[in-house]
């Protein structure tokens, strides 16, 4: 299993990033290169489309990771987006601890599905 989050420039794309780091320590997937993906760079689609399955974890409904692995033909498996778990979109980089966890917890229940 690949996770892709978008690591956007605000605090609800670094909690997308965080918790992609996250899942990886803890085993449940792999976080993967989406900079890659979205660059066309040899290789990278071609090793998403052999996963099983492919985790986009959004900062906020623009949803850019989701998208940038749809046009590269990469069909996403589970689609997680921050902001829609209740946490607000600021430029405010102080991570809450509690709002990673909230969205990790959302990956996991959606894995399960
Ligand atoms: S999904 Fe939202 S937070 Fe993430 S990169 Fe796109 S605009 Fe930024």
């Amino acid at each position: 299993m690949l996770i892709f989050p978008c690591s956007g420039g605000s605090n609800v794309g670094q909690i997308a990033n965080e918790t992609a780091k996250r899942l990886t320590s803890q085993g449940v997937g792999g976080m993967y290169c989406l900079a890659g993906i979205g660059g066309h760079i040899s290789g990278f689609a071609e090793a998403t489309r052999e996963v099983k399955k492919v985790v986009a974890i959004d900062g906020c409904p623009v949803s850019c990771a989701r998208k940038t692995l749809e046009h590269a033909d990469c069909p996403v498996t589970v689609h997680v987006v921050v902001t829609e778990l209740g946490i607000k979109k600021s430029t405010d980089f102080h991570l809450d601890d509690k709002e990673i966890v909230k969205v990790e917890n959302a990956v996991k229940e959606k894995l399960k599905k």
